[in-house]
């Protein structure tokens, strides 16, 4: 990088806070994602404050280099390794948090992570009811730009849903706020749609290419204390399917749904069964694992009945096996993929999302496919909002094993074309979505269109929408 831009960016920041060090960038050049090709950026910036950032993306302008947001690095599908030459802003030093007790609403900065945040909401009795499996590093704003979702999303959807309103500094430098706060005389965050269109879903599931996210302010409630954990077990996928559909409909809140087929279910609790104390049992072709949470103990107590009732009706048994999902629920900042790590395994991931009643789909998909290609892999998911069910197959490979790699990557693109044409869609457009996407042309010139008319001179994460985005 241009020793000129560079001294610019120490201008803004400091001395300690630019690289261009080799040995520093080598951080910079991967994320947690597994079987994605490095990039070394040209150097890393990290602002203090949203002004910074500002400043930061005008000398960025000016000189038309690439930028790449990134703030905890955790996500696992290549979205944050940088463009070659590219600058990084690494965001871990926004770290302001405001809670709004009345409005029942906090504001976090850009480097606040899920665990951080709940620990404080938790001295007030609160909390932010979505916990990804990587709450320990995920950021709140990296998990807006990919919209992640986690435990808590059976009952209340994705991240996005919780969101109220956003900082955000667009390429040219330019501050907005969106939602309530637009207006700056509001008490705090209370309303998303505010002032017209949604600009906030904008930024949603964007993975940074229409501007850096600097605050978000989200929607938190009352901590729950009271929960029911049971196992309901099922002969067939459509039985499972059903229960799950019923209990959403007569408002049984779960907080966490998650259907396992049976080979499944003995694959994970042979990697996490003991550390659960899950006792050895005989499991049926399907088991819902099922974390029901309320405010009052009465509200339990008969969302509890239902829930057995309805499993009845629909052909099932109830397990009464309440380890599993108490483990599950338990290890909540940490549980999802961690247990694909137990035997040092390498994997690649496909989140999507599917409908509860379409949840054997992708079972029927995915294992036609993993012999096909000969490779090893599982996949688990979780209900994931109002209708919608969140799955996230898993490719396991051996890292010292190229052809082995190579594989797993074969399969990982296959099986994106065929879950596509199951009706199955991502939360965010990764590059390996968007290689299976064949019929959503105007759709996809229409983001390419506001790209433009964002982001002219295509600063912001080159790369990371290929199709939008002209050159990959
Ligand atoms: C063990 C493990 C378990 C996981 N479990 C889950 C899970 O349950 N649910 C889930 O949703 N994800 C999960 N993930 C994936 C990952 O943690 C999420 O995608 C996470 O939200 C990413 O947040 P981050 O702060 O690490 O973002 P990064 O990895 O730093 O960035 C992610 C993307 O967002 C962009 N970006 C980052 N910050 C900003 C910003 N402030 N403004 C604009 N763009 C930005 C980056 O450029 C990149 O494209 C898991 C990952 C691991 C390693």
């Amino acid at each position: 990088m241009d020793n000129v831009v560079v001294q610019k960016l120490i201008a803004i920041v400091g001395e300690d806070y630019v690289s261009t060090r080799q040995d520093v960038l080598l951080a910079y050049s991967t994320s947690a994602s597994m079987s994605y090709d490095t990039v070394l950026p040209d150097a890393v910036v990290l602002p203090q404050s949203t002004e910074q950032v500002s400043e930061i993306l005008k000398v960025a302008t000016q000189y038309k280099i690439p930028v790449t947001p990134r703030s905890g690095g955790s996500s696992l599908q290549g979205e944050v390794i940088p463009k070659e030459g590219a600058l990084v802003i690494d965001l871990l030093r926004l770290t302001e948090i405001e809670v709004f007790p009345d409005l029942r609403s906090v504001t976090v900065g850009a480097g606040i992570n899920f665990g951080k945040l709940d620990k404080l909401l938790n001295k007030q009795d609160l909390w932010l009811p979505v916990y990804p499996g990587s709450s320990l590093t995920a950021t709140i704003a990296g998990n807006v730009a990919v919209n992640g979702s986690g435990f808590g999303s059976s009952q209340f959807g994705c991240i996005g849903e919780l969101v109220l309103g956003l900082e955000v500094v667009l390429p040219n430098g330019e501050i907005i706020q969106t939602g309530s706060e637009a207006n700056p005389n509001a008490p705090g965050p209370f309303l998303r749609y505010a002032f017209g269109p949604d600009i906030t879903g904008l930024f949603i599931g964007s993975l940074g290419v229409f501007g850096i996210i600097t605050k978000v302010s989200l929607k938190i409630f009352k901590r729950m204390h009271h929960f029911d954990y049971n196992t309901y077990g099922f002969n067939t996928p459509q039985e499972a399917e059903k229960f799950v559909i019923q209990c959403k409909e007569n408002e049984i809140s779960p907080v966490w749904i998650a259907i396992y087929e049976g080979r499944i279910l003995d694959f994970f609790l042979e990697m996490v069964g003991e550390e659960y104390g899950v006792p050895k049992y005989e499991w049926p072709p399907i088991t819902v694992s099922m974390v029901i949470g309320r405010i009052r103990e009465d509200q339990l107590e008969s969302d509890r009945a239902e829930a057995q009732r309805i499993c009845v009706e629909e052909g099932g048994h109830v397990i009464g096996i309440a380890e599993l999902p108490k483990g599950e629920w338990d290890d909540r900042m940490r549980e999802l993929a961690r247990s694909s790590y137990v035997h040092g395994w390498h994997w690649r991931i496909l989140y999507h999302h599917v409908t509860p009643s379409q949840w054997h789909r992708t079972i029927e998909e995915m294992w036609p496919l993993f012999d096909e290609f000969g490779v090893l892999g599982h996949t688990a998911g979780f209900q994931s909002d109002h209708s919608s069910y969140n799955y996230y197959p898993q490719i396991f490979f051996d890292p010292q094993d190229a052809e082995d790699e190579s594989k797993a990557k074969a399969a990982h693109k296959e099986l994106v074309k065929r879950l596509f044409k199951t009706g199955a869609v991502p939360f965010k457009l990764a590059p390996y979505w968007v290689d299976g996407i064949t019929e959503m042309e105007p759709y996809l010139n229409f983001l390419k269109d506001l790209k433009e008319a964002i982001d002219p001179n295509g600063i912001m994460s080159p790369g990371t929408i290929p199709g939008i985005e002209g050159e990959d």
